[in-house]
């Protein structure tokens, strides 16, 4: 059986997602590297509620060792409207590097399940990121399962965030205005 590495942002995106490449014949792993979620004590919020769900549904989790948030803005400083790409840069890349290492046959993320994520930049970044480390980036449309896989995590009662990770989105979540 092939196995896929799953990069996850979050337990609700993930919750249909690993289910998604099970059904497509997958063994699935998970894999926890997000600098972009700021503060830290949100950071680890959210990852707490993804350790929840990957006990619940049966999911090995590998959790990267380094937060690196200097290198998150490094990386965005400068062009911070275009910050997303740098962002999704980082955490796939990394992804890539850790499926390559251990062994996995591709890498994809649970960032396309959101249809509030900038859907074909994820893709190109993706198959990108594919030709780079020479291995499989498996793309799928998943935006319209998106409420299904909140409807899963909706029992677990896991904590939900309000805005998509970095400080940028923070304050356009709670001003109401794009920078
Ligand atoms: S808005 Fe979300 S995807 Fe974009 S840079 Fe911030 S955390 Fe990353």
């Amino acid at each position: 059986m092939s196995k896929v590495l799953i990069h996850i942002c979050c337990a609700h995106c993930a919750a249909y997602t690993v289910e998604h490449w099970r059904h497509e014949g997958y063994e699935a792993g998970g894999f926890w590297y997000n600098p972009n979620i700021h503060p830290f004590t949100e950071h680890r919020q959210r990852l707490e509620s993804m350790q929840s769900l990957a006990q619940q549904i049966d999911l090995p989790l590998t959790v990267a060792a380094d937060y690196d948030i200097i290198e998150y803005f490094r990386r965005v400083a400068g062009h911070e409207s275009e910050r997303c790409r740098y962002c999704f840069e980082l955490r796939l890349s990394k992804t890539a590097e850790a499926a390559r290492l251990q062994g996995f046959d591709a890498f994809t993320t649970t960032l396309l399940i959101s249809p509030q994520q900038q859907h074909e930049t994820i893709k190109e970044v993706g198959n990108k990121i594919a030709l780079e480390q020479g291995i499989t980036f498996l793309y799928a449309d998943l935006r319209k399962r998106y409420s299904d896989s909140r409807h899963i995590t909706k029992p677990m009662d896991l904590y939900r965030q309000q805005y998509c990770g970095c400080v940028y989105s923070e304050w356009e979540r709670y001003s109401n205005t794009n920078h």
